[in-house]
């Protein structure tokens, strides 16, 4: 039996490789070909069960190799839902925080929250060069998602990367809802939870354009 796989494509092949691999015992090499999720460098695959999508506990790979020249031209949507998928630490983070008040969850600031929020602080500082697809936003989403990895092992839990606006994601996909990526539910997930979570800065639509929730005059 062979002691390494290597799953090379985009999220499903990498979820389903880190599955195999976890129930073969084999080493496994994730090659993304996009980073429309952190789906190739986490330890959960999210996996069709004949009724819905459930995240399951497999293994996260042991080498992830990074080719530029092909993330680099990858559709502009995968890198658009990959950042749906990494600013969902916005929601999330937050979430954690009340699992740890409301249910008694273990929560660590060391435990990864911290480097969780400085990912989103570098995510937001570099958006333009994400939006344009150049070298240095592309190296910055793929270098977020695979920290996302490390985040989940050194906290124990998903909590660091993945809250309500995931189940909000999940739940979408379970309905039938189709023609957006996996990122883009969470996207919006993400403006909706934000809104329910009254979180400082937070716009929504409204019938005068934007509304914008600021310290000093709440949606102003
Ligand atoms: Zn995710």
């Amino acid at each position: 039996m062979p002691d390494t796989l290597v799953a090379v494509g985009g999220g499903r092949i990498c979820d389903l490789g880190k599955w195999v691999a976890h129930r073969l015992g084999t080493r496994l090499v994730a090659v993304p070909t996009t980073l429309s999720s952190d789906a190739f460098s986490t330890g959960y695959s999210v996996l069709w069960d004949g009724e819905r999508n459930t995240p399951v506990r497999t293994k996260p790979p042991d080498v992830i190799v990074g080719d530029y020249d092909i993330l680099i031209h990858e559709p502009k949507r995968f890198v658009l839902a990959g950042l749906g998928d990494m600013m969902s630490k916005v929601t999330a983070l937050f979430d954690w925080r009340l699992a740890f008040w409301l249910a008694g969850e273990r929560y660590s600031d060391y435990g990864g929250a911290n480097i969780a929020r400085s990912t989103v602080d570098l995510l937001t500082r570099r958006l333009e060069n994400i939006a344009k697809m150049n070298y240095n936003g592309i190296e910055t989403l793929f270098l977020s998602e695979v920290t996302d990895g490390y985040l989940m092992e050194i906290s124990g839990t998903t909590r660091v990367a993945a809250g309500s606006e995931h189940l909000f994601a999940f739940a979408l996909e379970n309905m039938g809802a189709e023609g957006m990526h996996g990122g883009e539910f969470c996207a919006l997930g993400t403006v909706l939870m934000s809104y329910l979570q009254d979180q400082e800065g937070m716009c929504v639509p409204s019938s005068r354009g934007l509304a914008c929730r600021s310290p000093q005059r709440p949606w102003a």
